[in-house]
């Protein structure tokens, strides 16, 4: 019987705030009070900090293959915990010929088990839009995988898929209520800009930009709407970047339309002007959709705030700039999209959303820790302070002030789009399941320790908003 009394804290939901003492015993919050007396094996004074639910990252992609890249894995999910995330639901790619099912196993087999240091479930990615997967979308929920996704996106990729496979899974998806999620960018008008573009003589990161403006993205989405609609089905949409995107979503789900959708933190922060540097720098900040302007950033914050868009990922892909972003010195085209963030999605939204006054605490805690595990059937055990939930805690320290740096990062990329930024506040203490797995910055934990939570389905009809 294991235990750890945390002590004198301010506790951090979604929809309260208050003093208190924080009993977990065997991994699960056992008790919450006021001057708690009960013994405990460990005792922690969080006296001028927050507590709030460990993180709840739904969108990574480790060991992410593009083209002939492929990315940093599970090794490095450390950087997630010691920044204040403790689950992450990464997109684990199915196999041609394979069932979701087999794919994922055979992932969570070769790169997770051993080396994960969060909890952790997947959404399937589809690359073979067959009967086949139509049918076994019935069965996901039995496997503790309730969300896939599809790309929309990629004209000539293995894992583009047509309206037609977008309909057909948003169809099967009703009965079992398996999460449908999109990647929603038109690919042919993408095709097009792109030859034109290069064709205009601009090979450079900005091109990347140019040829994927907001309405390639806002197209998308208000298809996905329709084909959403038509299936009766809700549809998620994923990192939405784009002011019109956003409106969409927002206007349709005020028709009774169930789409829903999150947008990710450097969407929130960075702008595509980064793109736009010489010697290449700006490959670091090539990501799809692509970056945006100041214009489109207020309109985001406006929606999280609102609750027009549900949560904030990070889309973490560890491609390193020397090597797997060169594959594009000549085009960006051949670029690989996707830029490092788990490590700093709690602490880039708490200095731009908590610090500077756009979100509230709660809103923070909403958007980073509970939305998410609402979406993926994982809350209450996670995303939530609450009894007979995961001991999953942040306590974090306000006052810590500090400049990100790649050279001060976990993650094992060699480059963070966040170089230089100041941090207000940093995660002092995280625990797992009860367990300390963090101190001031470094991973005290034991790889490996991380566990598969099962996700349930349904996740898009909990109030979101
Ligand atoms: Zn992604």
């Amino acid at each position: 019987m294991k235990s750890v009394l945390i002590q004198k804290g301010t506790i951090l939901t979604a929809s309260e705030e208050y003093k208190g003492d924080i009993l977990i015993r065997d991994g699960k919050i056992e008790k919450i009070g006021l001057a708690l007396d009960d013994r405990a094996d460990t005792v922690i004074d969080a006296e001028g900090k927050f507590i709030f639910p460990g993180g709840v990252d739904q969108h990574t992609h480790f060991n992410f293959t593009f083209g002939d890249s492929t990315c940093v894995g599970w090794e490095s999910s450390d950087a997630a915990v010691v920044s204040g995330t403790t689950t992450v639901i990464d997109f684990a790619n199915q196999k041609v010929g394979w069932t979701i099912k087999d794919s994922v196993d055979s992932y969570e087999e070769e790169k997770v088990k051993g080396k994960a240091c969060c909890d952790y479930g997947f959404h399937g990615v589809v690359f073979d839009p067959s009967e086949a997967l139509f049918e076994e979308i019935q069965r996901l929920p039995e496997y503790g995988i309730p969300t896939i996704k599809l790309f929309m996106a990629y004209k000539g990729h293995p894992y583009h898929c047509d309206d037609d496979s977008v309909l057909k899974a948003l169809q099967a998806s009703v009965e079992p209520g398996v999460t449908i999620m999109v990647h929603a960018e038109n690919a042919e008008m993408i095709d097009v800009l792109q030859k034109q573009t290069v064709a205009k003589g601009i090979t450079a990161p900005i091109g990347h930009a140019i040829s994927r403006p907001p309405e390639v993205e806002a197209e998308a989405v208000q298809r996905a709407a329709y084909l959403a609609k038509l299936a009766g089905a809700p549809i998620y949409i994923v990192h939405v970047t784009a002011k019109e995107a956003m409106e969409i979503i927002r206007n349709e789900y005020g028709k009774g339309t169930g789409i829903f959708g999150e947008t990710c933190t450097h969407y929130l922060t960075t702008t595509m002007d980064r793109l736009d540097q010489p010697n290449f720098e700006g490959a670091k900040y090539v990501c799809s959709p692509a970056l945006r302007t100041q214009d489109h950033l207020d309109a985001l914050w406006e929606a999280v705030r609102k609750g027009w868009l549900n949560a904030v990922s990070s889309d973490h892909v560890g491609f390193n700039w020397a090597v797997h972003k060169h594959a594009g010195i000549d085009s960006f085209i051949n670029i690989p999209n996707g830029a490092p963030g788990l490590e700093n999605r709690i602490p880039v939204m708490w200095t731009e959303g908590v610090a500077k006054g756009r979100i509230t605490r709660q809103k923070f805690v909403e958007l980073c820790c509970t939305n998410p595990a609402r979406i993926n059937g994982l809350y209450p055990q996670k995303g939530t302070i609450a009894i007979g939930s995961d001991g999953d805690l942040v306590i974090f320290d306000p006052d810590y002030r500090g400049v990100i740096s790649n050279a001060n990062s976990l993650h094992r990329v060699d480059f963070t789009p966040y170089e230089g930024r100041e941090q207000i506040g940093r995660a002092d203490t995280v625990l797992l399941r009860g367990e300390i797995v963090a101190e001031k910055g470094k991973y005290v934990g034991q790889a490996g320790s991380g566990t598969f939570v099962p996700g349930k389905p349904f996740g898009l009809s909990y109030e979101l908003r």
